[in-house]
């Protein structure tokens, strides 16, 4: 039963009412701190704002105004750079395999256009194009709110022009999605209701219990089921191998002539999720109040409030570490909604007063809350860090979940490098009948032949090859294999999960080479990466590279085998790209190996004199995609500047002086070609990776979306120069090594299940939903992240247990189809309260930033930031006046919520979201796009940095790894207040790290640490710690150390005393105090605890 779909309501939040104290307020006190005496100076930027402005050589014509040299194209040879080279006819069209179809490759099934299915489409998904989206409902909804025909990513009802072609996307949902099409006349179809024969019966799982009767010696006879039984009609001996390594093993291509005409979606199989029931949802407006803030004396500066003082600093130490939760060991299938609750930590039950209680911070970094379920269920649970949902208790219905007002999703990150992964090699993947659930800890088995889907209720027979236990050799145990004992597994695909025989790893680089690419120098580093890692490439003996540079035409390389030396072959006609002898560009990394370590290394040397400032990265990239179109793989692009030749040449859109206002800035492309084009990639399975390396505003809103619609990545280096910033090449070359040498699958597809009564509406990610719910990606990476949101539809009132399933089909780069699955399993609850204490705090930041990016795009900044006041505004109030019995003067908030106005105010902080006139365009945006794809411990690592004091470091509950000693000193507050003048701090914020000195900081550090004599002898430009023979250095370098090797990007460290330009953005990232634009936390607080008392 649906409820109605009342949502989070936030005020119609028009830009008045905002109030201007509080989005671009006089700031009373500049200076946060009598402690730290600081020069003003909060508009100092980190760097200059596009310092390396490299003057065109010559000037830029206008685009209409390009000479076309028609169909020509020239050949030179490396050692005659010079162009133009030779001029050859054009090859025939016919030698071209490739068209620019949109449904060759795996979507060959034509379906009706969304509008036939208006109840059936979801959100659109984590789009931030405002096309994407419908007008935007004047409340955030946390519901789906159900505008009518949605296509998910693809344009509409805007007035950005409709995408041809790209409804045909959307594959009709309610197509049967059994893995075997001879099994779908025996069962239920998937979107329709549970099963009737095989009514809902009570959880019975009893996780290490055998069921039934003992087991014989011998396996059981077969029973009449066997399923998959099209390509495996005998049972052979299953394999299961602990891998660490779980790319091993050989390739796995026993079926290169297998072709069907599935889809990728039948292949993984739908499930009933896949026909949510959305209901017309009529948002209502639950207050119209505009701000005001509680008026503040002058002067007032960040300290604690009157009537608070004399917090004990023992504050700091919050328990650390999971809640202990201790429930007397009963059955998991006796665990009953009366027992839960109970078992809290008493600190999770407390009540906090955080207008009292100002320092609520952990001094070890905060943990995820653990589900409220008895033990043996939760030590079978999904580690938190790959799959964790935003409340640990479901609420049993929707009306429950409005009343919180707290967002209800899953955050993701699914590919994640784990030490250990169970990979199961088995001919019988055992899955629902009728939901394609995979087999996973949290179903319960009836008896020993029969289990019980933990998403649908459906009764399935075990199939004969699982009643073997291939890890105890033992049969009849079909509930200890692996598949049931483990929330995370890996399979090993069989062929009826290919399309099409798995495809070879496909890299491709395309080089901007105009004069200012050139000039920023990073065609030496990216070339000398790909010479120092083209052995760690992952992939294996089918392993194909390519290159493609342009400038103001486009350049290929032939590296076919036998060639003395590359040949280079130019392309000048832009408008009708066409590639010539396509069988030599992309050649076998073994066979032609030196070829391409010579192109790598005499690259930069070749276009040292160019004067071409023209970029046609539109062809360039039109060329790249018909050459990658026959296999799929990644495209990697680096760009310097903004295209302004050819199809997708933008014009300079960025205003300095308007970046301050919350409206009236462009964060929505101002083309299509680039989503168009990441579309026609995602149906060829080509991935497309953006390096965009500019000192000069590049339209990142419109280019980036060539790896949002592709499921690509983007990495941003702003003013990057091999001179003039040095440590921006560092971390290039540092995240060039990871991002060469990563794991990556390609040709993947991943699908989200949960138990019924729960539905997903909306996506967040860089991807393609190809049908209703199975997201496309060309290529995954370890280093990717994903929310849903989710509802309720239907009462799960007689539910105790519900689970949420991922499961990511995808192509080794060995050649293996795998399945990787993480299920995780939640409690259900009936009360409010119980809501409340199992929120995950940081999940539920990390979805309110996912969401407040799209409604950025879909309404304006100040839009989304009212909306993620008003989140924080509205579950207080609902906890104050729902869950407290008696009313007490303060801001009153759940335990689990300590930290959600910090979190919200540290988003509003955070470059995505602030105001001010600080961030530059395409940093904004790509802040953006960071919200977007990144995992949220970096997200949040991003949002609310790490400080540490780390002058007086000690090996006091320091960690032990590899024989070296990483100290862990307390994480503090982020505010002056904690900074002081005889110290050094280091401030941790996910991609860059500042070491703030103090005037006055200890000789010690200064030398033993420092290297340097004197607080001033400090370089103004400070970005390594030397390695000194001191056990302070060593102790700094292998902190900072252990830090970096955490994360998969690099951060840049700067070391930082008062007079350095970085000082201000240090200062910045106080988000506790007061800065040009925003309240300090204690301000915030009285502004929500005004709102909530209202
Ligand atoms: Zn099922």
């Amino acid at each position: 039963m649906s409820q109605p779909p009342t949502s989070l309501q936030i005020q119609n939040g028009t830009s008045s009412a905002l109030g201007s104290p509080y989005i671009n307020g006089p700031v009373q006190n500049i200076s946060t701190s009598s402690q730290v005496p600081v020069s003003q100076g909060y508009n100092s930027q980190l760097t200059g704002p596009y310092p390396h402005l490299i003057p065109a050589k010559t000037a830029l014509n206008p685009v209409s105004g390009q000479p076309n040299y028609g169909g020509s194209h020239m050949v030179s040879t490396l050692s005659n750079c010079q162009r133009p080279g030779q001029t050859l006819n054009r090859a025939p069209m016919a030698s071209n395999p490739v068209t620019a179809s949109f449904h060759s490759g795996p979507v060959p099934r034509m379906s009706p256009p969304p509008s036939q299915h208006p109840a059936a489409t979801p959100m659109p998904s984590g789009s931030f194009l405002p096309g994407a989206n419908p007008p935007p409902p004047l409340n955030w909804q946390y519901n789906y709110p159900s505008p009518g025909p949605q296509t998910n990513h693809c344009p509409h009802a805007s007035s950005q022009p409709i995408l041809s072609g790209n409804t045909d996307l959307i594959t009709n949902h309610q197509r049967v999605s059994s893995g075997d099409p001879s099994l779908q006349n025996s069962y239920l179809k998937s979107g329709s209701a549970p099963p009737s024969v095989n009514p809902p019966l009570p959880t019975t799982f009893q996780p290490g219990t055998p069921l039934g009767p003992p087991p014989v010696a011998g396996p059981p006879p077969v029973r009449a089921l066997t399923p998959q039984k099209s390509s495996h009609s005998t049972v052979p001996q299953p394999s299961f191998n602990s891998a660490i390594n779980q790319e091993g093993g050989a390739p796995h291509t026993n079926n290169e002539s297998m072709v069907t005409n599935n889809t990728y979606d039948e292949i993984e199989g739908g499930g009933f999720l896949a026909t949510p029931q959305f209901t017309n949802k009529n948002p209502k407006m639950a207050r119209s109040v505009g701000y005001s803030y509680p008026s503040l004396p002058p002067g007032y500066q960040n300290t604690t409030p009157p009537g608070t003082t004399g917090m004990p600093s023992s504050s700091l130490n919050y328990p650390s570490g999971p809640l202990a939760f201790s429930q007397t060991s009963l059955g998991a299938n006796h665990l009953t909604a009366s027992m839960r609750g109970l078992s809290l930590h008493p600190e999770g039950l407390r009540v906090i007063n955080l207008l009292q209680e100002r320092n609520m911070l952990p001094a070890t970094p905060l943990q995820p809350p653990v589900p409220n379920l008895h033990e043996d269920i939760q030590k079978l649970n999904c580690n938190p860090e790959l799959f964790r949902c935003t409340l640990t208790s479901i609420p049993q219905t929707q009306a429950l979940l409005n009343k919180a007002k707290l967002p209800l999703g899953l955050l993701l990150h699914p590919f994640k490098d784990l030490a250990q992964l169970p990979v199961v090699t088995s001919s019988t993947i055992v899955r629902c009948h009728s939901c394609r659930t995979y087999i996973n800890p949290f179903v319960s088995f009836l008896d020993q032949r029969r289990w019980k889907c933990n998403l649908c209720y459906r009764v399935n027979d075990v199939p004969e090859e699982f009643m073997y236990n291939p890890l105890t050799r033992v049969y009849g145990e079909p509930h200890r294999r692996p598949e049931v004992q483990n929330a995370t597994i890996e399979f090993m695909a069989p062929s009826e999960y290919m399309l099409r025989p798995p495809q070879p790893p496909v890299y491709l680089f395309v080089f901007d080479v105009s004069h200012n690419a050139i000039e920023t120098g990073y065609l030496d580093s990216v070339c000398q990466s790909l010479l120092d890692n083209l052995d760690l490439l992952p992939g294996n003996t089918r392993t194909k590279i390519g290159f493609i540079t342009f400038d103001s035409t486009i350049h290929f390389y032939s590296l076919q085998e036998g060639l003395s030396q590359p040949q280079m072959l130019i392309v000048s006609d832009i408008e009708d790209v066409f590639i010539p002898m396509p069988e030599n560009l992309l050649v076998n990394l073994n066979e032609s190996k030196e070829l391409v370590q010579d192109l790598l290394k005499s690259l930069p040397q070749m276009f040292t004199k160019t004067l071409e400032t023209q970029s046609a990265l539109g062809p360039a990239l039109q060329a790249a995609f018909k050459l990658m179109s026959p296999t799929g793989g990644r495209m990697s692009v680096f760009q310097t500047q903004l295209p302004n030749l050819g199809v997708g040449a933008l014009k300079p859109r960025e205003e300095p002086n308007q970046r301050s206002s919350a409206k009236e800035i462009h964060l929505t492309p101002s083309t299509d070609f680039y989503k168009k084009l990441a579309l026609d990639c995602s149906g060829q399975q080509v991935a497309v990776d953006l390096f965009l390396l500019s000192g000069q505003y590049s339209d990142l809103a419109s280019l980036g979306c060539i790896s949002r619609y592709s499921a690509g990545s983007v990495y941003y280096y702003p003013s990057y120069h091999h001179q003039h910033n040095p440590v921006q090449v560092q971390k290039l070359q540092k995240e060039l090594h990871r991002y060469l040498t990563r794991k990556i699958g390609f040709e993947a597809v991943m699908r989200i299940r949960c138990t019924k009564g729960l539905s997903i509406h909306t996506f967040h990610g860089n991807f393609f939903v190809r049908s209703t719910d199975l997201l496309s990606l060309p290529n995954v990476n370890p280093d990717a992240g994903y929310a849903v949101q989710m509802s309720v539809e239907d009462n799960l009132i007689d539910t105790q247990l519900v689970s949420f399933q991922s499961a990511l089909l995808y192509t080794s780069s060995k050649g293996e189809r795998r399945i990787r699955v993480h299920t995780l399993c939640l409690p259900v609850v009936s009360t409010l309260n119980e809501v409340f204490l199992g929120a995950d705090v940081q999940a539920i930041s990390g979805l309110l930033a996912n969401m407040a990016v799209d409604r950025c795009v879909t309404a304006s900044l100040g839009d989304a930031r009212d909306a993620l006041v008003n989140a924080v505004i509205d579950s207080l109030s609902a906890y104050r006046s729902l869950v407290l019995s008696n009313q007490q003067p303060g801001l009153m908030v759940p335990f689990s919520l300590r930290l959600f106005p910090l979190f919200v105010l540290a988003l509003l902080k955070q470059k995505s979201f602030q105001t001010g006139t600080n961030v530059r365009l395409d940093e904004r945006i790509f802040a953006m796009c960071q919200v977007k794809n990144q995992p949220l411990v970096y997200l949040m690592l991003t949002t609310h940095p790490s400080l540490y004091r780390v002058d007086n470091l000690s090996d006091e509950g320091a960690l032990n790894i590899n024989d070296k000693t990483i100290p862990q000193p307390p994480i503090l507050q982020l505010s002056v207040e904690k900074l002081s003048r005889d110290g050094a701090f280091l401030l941790d914020a996910g991609s860059v790290m500042m070491l703030w000195v103090g005037k006055n900081c200890g000789q010690n550090f200064l030398s033993h640490v420092l290297g340097v004599q004197s607080y001033v002898s400090i370089p103004q430009t400070m970005t390594e710690l030397p390695e000194l023979d001191t056990p302070e250095s060593a102790r700094t370098v292998a902190f900072i150390s252990w830090l970096r090797e955490q994360r998969p990007f690099f951060p840049i460290l700067y070391i930082i005393r008062d007079e350095s330009p970085v000082r201000a953005n240090f200062l910045q990232h106080m988000v506790e105090d007061r800065s040009e634009s925003a309240l300090s936390y204690y301000e915030f607080l009285l502004h929500i605890q005004q709102q909530v008392n209202k």
